[in-house]
């Protein structure tokens, strides 16, 4: 993909995200891995309705900001994902609501963030790891991630929101979205006696898409 359209496509994505309430004001950042081994990432204070392609923030390959505005804030997380997971070629977070809300739960596992409801988010997110509370902006947050060497693609950081990485911004994005999804799913079913899938059902989902676990 060429730098205009790779610049066209992160916009696009982001603007659907917060077209459809995914997140809100000036929440949200996304970040992209270019050709040439630099990252295009979302400027910091801007909406992800109103991304303009032209100013988006582009790193060469040493890290260093070459054109555009200055990076979000939470460059710190984006990068432990780059640097710890290979085949990361995006990350996107977002704030959003029923994730959020599932974080505040006192029964939310942090091994396991999602419970067990779909095979699809099994397959697109992984186990999804749920991270303490952070102060904004704190870089412990990317330690956080740095710890988990490369072992998950899904994080969720408590009374804030997911961050997950793909193998580039479209797959990011569904995954994302996938995480959002089942967590409004974990709350309409929660206090009913909905069954999940069961151990032996996850296990079939993991083997035969090969599923990081
Ligand atoms: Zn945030």
């Amino acid at each position: 993909m060429n730098d205009s359209a790779h610049r066209e496509q992160i916009c696009l994505l982001a603007k659907s995200l917060f077209d459809r309430g995914l997140t809100h004001g000036s929440t949200g950042n996304i970040s992209a891995r270019t050709g040439d081994g630099g990252l295009l990432v979302s400027p910091t204070g801007t909406s992800f309705g109103r991304l303009d392609p032209a100013r988006l923030s582009r790193f060469d390959a040493n890290g260093t900001l070459i054109s555009g505005d200055p990076p979000t804030k939470e460059m710190p997380l984006h990068a432990a994902f780059y640097d710890t997971r290979s085949t990361a070629g995006a990350v996107v977070h977002l704030h959003s609501c029923h994730s959020v809300a599932l974080s505040m739960m006192p029964d939310a596992d942090p091994d396991d963030f999602l419970p067990s409801l779909t095979p699809y988010a099994i397959m697109k997110l992984g186990r999804v790891k749920l991270l303490p509370f952070f102060l904004p902006g704190d870089p412990a947050m990317g330690t956080a991630v740095r710890g988990l060497a490369g072992k998950r693609s899904a994080v969720m950081l408590a009374h804030h929101g997911p961050v997950v990485a793909g193998k580039d911004v479209e797959a990011a994005c569904t995954a994302i979205e996938e995480l959002e999804e089942t967590a409004r799913l974990a709350l309409i079913l929660r206090g009913t006696n909905a069954r999940t899938l069961s151990p032996d059902q996850v296990r079939a989902v993991v083997d035969r898409f090969d599923v990081e676990w």
